[in-house]
């Protein structure tokens, strides 16, 4: 069995450890004997439909959301759109997240146009939003990561999030919800990496990947202690993160 990923803007958008995804997805295959090869798609390479098994899109600043945006105008939005629809899964993490939306409007500029396969849209805020998360997830049960945004994103009505945040601020901060599942992409604010420290996550993208090519099973489990620790570190930070930041409110003048 062999998987093709395709890592979309590679060299621009990947910041706060999210190539660690990518690394986690051709582990977790190939501790189950499946080839996973990785295919970068920057600004200006074509994506040709049927291609790809998989897609992760990380996050970046403003200035390389403006040239992807660009670069999503046209054949390789639509090829993306198509692929999703079918099937395909992705990951898209923050600024990539923000895109997966019918838009994305910066501080300074123009609305830059999403792609709009979810029913989301986000708006910059004043304050940016940073710190440990914990998130329940009906879905995939507790999920951890880093967030570091001032987009606020925003869900239509009937849209699902990826879960509620416990500990954090999730798409907005003000609505509980983090993150957004259509079909099997998922979008998320959640940097970390998040899926070494929440392989179900990983696993549902590859089992998604592998069904498409018509495999049907269970992913054999894989020995995930590293993983629980890692977890369980990033939920014990969170909640540190949540004392002090009480701490700081009742010590106000
Ligand atoms: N520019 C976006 C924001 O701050 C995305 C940032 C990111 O991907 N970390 O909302």
């Amino acid at each position: 069995m062999r998987l093709r990923i395709g890592w979309l803007y590679a060299r621009t958008m990947n910041i706060y450890g999210d190539r660690g995804n990518v690394l986690a997805l051709v582990e977790r295959c190939r501790r189950r004997g499946i080839a996973a090869e990785v295919v970068e798609l920057g600004v200006g390479d074509p994506l040709e439909p049927g291609r790809y098994d998989l897609f992760f899109w990380g996050g970046g600043q403003d200035r390389e959301q403006i040239a992807a945006a660009h670069d999503l105008r046209g054949a390789k939005g639509e090829a993306l759109r198509a692929e999703v629809e079918r099937g395909v899964p992705i990951l898209a993490v923050c600024g990539g997240y923000q895109l997966l939306g019918h838009f994305y409007r910066p501080h300074d500029g123009p609305e830059l146009p999403g792609l709009g396969i979810f029913d989301a849209w986000t708006v910059a805020g004043e304050r940016r939003m940073i710190g440990n998360v914990v998130v329940d997830s009906p879905a995939f049960g507790e999920l951890v990561g880093f967030e570091n945004h001032s987009g606020r994103t925003y869900l239509g009505p009937g849209t699902e999030p990826l879960g509620f945040v416990r500990i954090g601020h999730g798409n907005n901060g003000e609505d509980g919800t983090e993150g957004c599942r259509y079909r099997n992409a998922i979008g998320t604010y959640l940097h970390g990496p998040v899926l070494p420290k929440n392989p179900q996550l990983a696993d549902f993208l590859v089992a998604a990947a592998l069904r498409l090519r018509g495999w049907e099973g269970e992913l054999p489990p894989l020995d995930d202690e590293l993983a629980a620790v890692a977890h369980a570190e990033a939920v014990a930070r969170a909640r540190d993160q949540e004392r002090a930041q009480r701490r700081r409110w009742f010590r106000r003048p």
